[in-house]
């Protein structure tokens, strides 16, 4: 495998630029850099590619497969008790268990059956993370999340029904045309529900999500370089 994560003075100066990126994003959307979260998406670079983030004071990670965090994280949970591990990628049932035992927030919560699994696992692992509700919010027929027309139905499910602790959504627009009406459109969604977390925002379209009320944005590239394309 091509060696594609940058030394750790550049994921220095690539988190550096970030937070910038960060801080002039709210400047000009008028609000205060302290409420938006960035989760550095390490998946696929190696746990020292997280551990020289964790250096320049990054907390919070974001990994999209439970068996590669599960090797990655609970080492590197050790010395850093701040740390935070987010789930962002499609969950199988299967895992429902593993992730609840290692995820802080699960953010790609999108099907019924899902929600019976995590709250099954929540009571055998003792343990309860949070949750976003994952929505389809350009109902691609590709994509992972609940679809629209369905959304609000299973937002109240989860959190009626099965009593999951659900504080926000999270949504990956189109990758062709604007973001910006996706964006406006989840977190219209999440303000019908009293929802306030909103996480939504990648490398490329971070500050059009703040624009439009972005709590966490999960960015990945740009702080640690490119990843091998999917086998
Ligand atoms: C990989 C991934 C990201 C990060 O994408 P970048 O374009 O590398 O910033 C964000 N969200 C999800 C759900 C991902 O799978």
């Amino acid at each position: 495998m091509p060696e594609l994560s940058p030394t750790d003075a550049a994921i220095a100066t690539n988190l550096g630029r970030i937070r910038d990126r960060i801080a002039e994003a709210c400047l000009r959307a008028n609000r205060n850099p302290a409420s938006v979260t960035l989760v550095a998406v390490s998946k696929t670079h190696p746990a020292a590619a997280v551990a020289a983030a964790l250096a320049c004071g990054q907390t919070v990670f974001g990994e999209n497969r439970v068996q590669e965090a599960a090797a990655k994280f609970p080492d590197l949970r050790l010395g850093h008790p701040a740390l935070r591990l987010h789930l962002i990628g499609p969950l199988q049932t299967n895992k429902a268990r593993d992730a609840v035992r290692i995820a802080d927030v699960i953010e790609s919560l999108d099907r019924p059956k899902l929600a019976l699994a995590l709250r099954e696992a929540m009571v055998k692992e003792a343990r309860q993370p949070s949750f976003l509700i994952q929505v389809n919010i350009g109902d691609e027929p590709q994509k992972a999340g609940i679809a629209r027309a369905e959304a609000d139905a299973f937002i109240r499910a989860c959190r009626e029904e099965h009593g999951l602790p659900v504080t926000g959504l999270m949504c990956i627009p189109p990758v062709e045309g604007d973001p910006r009406p996706h964006f406006a459109a989840l977190a219209a969604m999440a303000a019908r529900h009293g929802l306030t977390t909103l996480s939504m925002g990648m490398s490329g379209d971070f500050e059009a999500a703040i624009a439009e009320g972005a709590t966490h944005i999960r960015v990945g590239t740009a702080i640690f370089g490119g990843r091998p394309a999917p086998a």
